[in-house]
């Protein structure tokens, strides 16, 4: 990449995978996206694994996923072994984390929450819990924790509960941004899931806080993932500010859904890369298909990332108001296509 010929734009993306499963459909869109939005820019890929589960996290995944994008011809200038930005794994990373929650705590913005899923389920009257909110932020935690005193603290250790550890998030904040792909958004933190875990009660570094640390010490300007992530984005800038560092620009691409509605996950086994490969799918098939999901070009014919990559850069650069904003549904049955 670094040729000295063109001036680079000094754009920073990252692939962040959970190594929870293998890749499939789904994550080859997001992750081609976010290549070609830095590729078409001279900028620059981190891959940095999210591992930060360690119940659900696997080694073998993370060889597997840098195996499939590898195939499909996405490649990655930093990470995840070594590099400048080491280490690029977020299970090697609790020192970082530590240091954020202690500054975080000198400011008084962090308290134990003793509350447990069921009853943060009964407070919130909702279905699902999301007090780690990956996803939707759900119903708001109601700040019960916020005030306890000395005493109530210490009964609640009495009785053996462990506590997550919270930010006290300021009660009429909203966050504006401009997405590339939504455009401008205003969004009332108290709608994304009120006071956010930072770390949760068995010790697991909460999702926000993680992504927060590392994005910002990698140097990582613009974040290209699935608008299933969107709440999170508000928290996340809230974070920016109290730690000091500078924000990327955000674009929050629509999902991949099959024909029922349903987004691509990994339970849709036959979609993953590995049993498209094994089934004799050509990558630029996937590349060909994706890009004409996203409207790149008219129909579906093969192409390599790089050679998609050279056209967006000759018609003008990465047409983000292009692409489609709402969930994308995927044809019946989409072998024919990436089989043929
Ligand atoms: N590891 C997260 C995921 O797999 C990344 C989210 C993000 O891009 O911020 O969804
Ligand atoms: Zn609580």
């Amino acid at each position: 990449m670094n040729t000295g010929t063109v001036s680079h734009s000094g754009v920073v993306g990252r692939f962040a995978p959970s190594p929870t499963g293998l890749l499939h459909l789904g994550n080859a869109w997001s992750f081609l996206l976010a290549w070609l939005a830095a590729k078409t820019e001279e900028g620059r890929i981190i891959l940095r694994h999210e591992d930060i589960d360690p119940v659900r996290s696997r080694k073998n995944w993370m060889d597997a996923i840098e195996r499939d994008l590898q195939w499909l011809g996405l490649d990655w200038d930093e990470g995840p072994d070594d590099g400048p930005h080491a280490p690029y794994r977020q299970s090697l990373c609790s020192p970082l984390y530590e240091k954020a929650l202690d500054l975080l705590k000198a400011r008084h913005l962090v308290y134990p929450c003793y509350c447990t899923r069921r009853e943060l389920r009964l407070l919130a009257g909702a279905p699902h819990g999301a007090a780690d909110g990956l996803g939707d932020a759900g119903a708001a935690y109601p700040g019960t924790c916020r005030h306890l005193s000395t005493q109530e603290r210490a009964r609640k250790e009495a009785e053996g509960r462990r506590p997550s550890l919270r930010l006290l998030c300021p009660d009429d904040t909203e966050e504006t941004f401009d997405d590339l792909v939504l455009g401008r958004q205003r969004i009332p933190l108290k709608n994304c899931g009120g006071d956010f875990a930072l770390r949760r009660s068995d010790g697991v570094w909460a999702y926000q806080l993680a992504v927060v640390v590392d994005d910002m010490r990698m140097g990582v300007t613009q974040v290209v993932r699935g608008e299933d992530i969107l709440l999170s984005t508000p928290r996340q800038l809230l974070l920016y500010r109290l730690l000091g560092g500078m924000p990327p620009v955000f674009a929050h691409i629509p999902l991949l859904h099959d024909k029922d509605g349903e987004r691509l996950a990994k339970r849709h086994q036959s979609l993953s890369l590995a049993a498209l490969r094994e089934r004799g799918c050509r990558p630029e098939n996937i590349i060909g298909f994706l890009a004409h999901l996203a409207g790149f070009q008219e129909n579906p014919s093969p192409l390599s990332p790089a050679a998609l990559a050279e056209r967006i850069r000759r018609e003008g650069g990465f047409p983000w108001h292009a692409l489609p904003k709402t969930h994308i549904l995927i044809p019946d049955n989409p072998e024919h296509i990436l089989l043929s």
